[in-house]
């Protein structure tokens, strides 16, 4: 097995919810919507098409022919607005498999990428993208095989649903985890049963506990959560990295360096999520031996 097949990292693109925010008070974290590319054995899963997904493509260029899986958790904007920007999609040769759950209205994830890209929103539809791209409609619950990795789903709580997403592989396991609310008298058990003894869990903490229930204006019923949430499933499943996902557009830089040293002081050892960040989930060295290469491409 040459290095990379036995490795398991995960790549922060795009950090930021609800809308990019690029300029001079968010540098550091950074401005680009959610994109998290996990390499995986050799194989690349990427989570959400925010504008991240862009400065990936840009990235991939020099790689080519690529292939990948892609899963998006909903189609909210801030997900899939930079889709039509991944160059990578327009190039012949490549390949991808893109997979996202069928919406309330019962749409599938082709028919709202299709439609983001119609006119007058965008000048090229996606039928003019000369990659190969292969979907597949998600039934949140349901475990997805990749080769040796398993990926697991499990539905969240947000405005017009949402999937979670938990990737096994060689005895590591590292959970995407947004948009989601949490519930006022209970854990998640959904989210917790993604998140159970995680080597990383990457998790909707938009707002602070204080903003969420603010008198003046209460983010209740947004479909975002909180980090003091994030801090107790982390806690409550045995996870052992938290990252810090999904900064809300308003909080710049300064605000979220506060953020980090309160997280510090509640769950040692979290992480802010910010764009350039790479984590290594731990893989079992015997894997080579417990596992043959797989020749199956999913
Ligand atoms: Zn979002
Ligand atoms: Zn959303």
């Amino acid at each position: 097995m040459s290095r990379i097949e036995n490795q398991f990292t995960v790549n922060f693109w795009g950090v930021r919810g609800s809308i990019p925010c690029p300029g001079p008070a968010t540098v550091r974290y950074g401005g680009n919507t959610p994109c998290v590319e996990m390499q995986v054995g050799g194989k690349r899963l990427v989570f959400d098409g925010g504008t991240g997904l862009h400065v990936l493509g840009q990235s991939l260029l020099r790689q080519m022919p690529v292939e990948g899986h892609i899963f998006f958790t909903h189609s909210h904007w801030d997900h899939m607005q930079g889709f039509p920007f991944f160059s990578p999609g327009f190039v012949k040769g490549n390949n991808f498999r893109i997979y996202g759950a069928i919406a309330p209205d019962g749409s599938t994830v082709e028919q709202r990428l299709n439609d983001q890209m119609l006119h007058p929103n965008f000048p090229v539809p996606l039928q003019i993208m000369q990659a190969n791209l292969d979907f597949y409609d998600v039934r949140p619950g349901e475990a997805i095989r990749i080769g040796e990795i398993i990926v697991e789903t499990a539905p969240l709580n947000h405005p017009g649903e949402a999937v979670g997403y938990r990737v096994n592989w060689g005895g590591g396991a590292a959970v995407y985890i947004t948009d989601t609310e949490h519930f006022p008298d209970r854990l998640d058990e959904n989210v917790l049963w993604l998140a159970r003894d995680a080597d990383i869990l990457i998790y909707d903490c938009t707002y602070t506990d204080e903003e969420y229930h603010s008198p003046k204006s209460p983010r209740i019923g947004w479909g975002h959560s909180t980090w003091q949430e994030a801090v107790k499933i982390a806690n409550f499943a045995n996870v052992k990295t938290l990252v810090i996902f999904h900064h809300d557009p308003a909080h710049d830089d300064d605000f979220l360096d506060l953020v980090a040293k309160q997280v510090a002081q509640k769950h040692p050892g979290a992480i802010m999520a910010q764009e350039g960040l790479v984590l290594q989930v731990p893989v079992s060295m015997s894997l080579s031996e417990s596992f043959p290469v797989s020749k199956y491409s999913a």
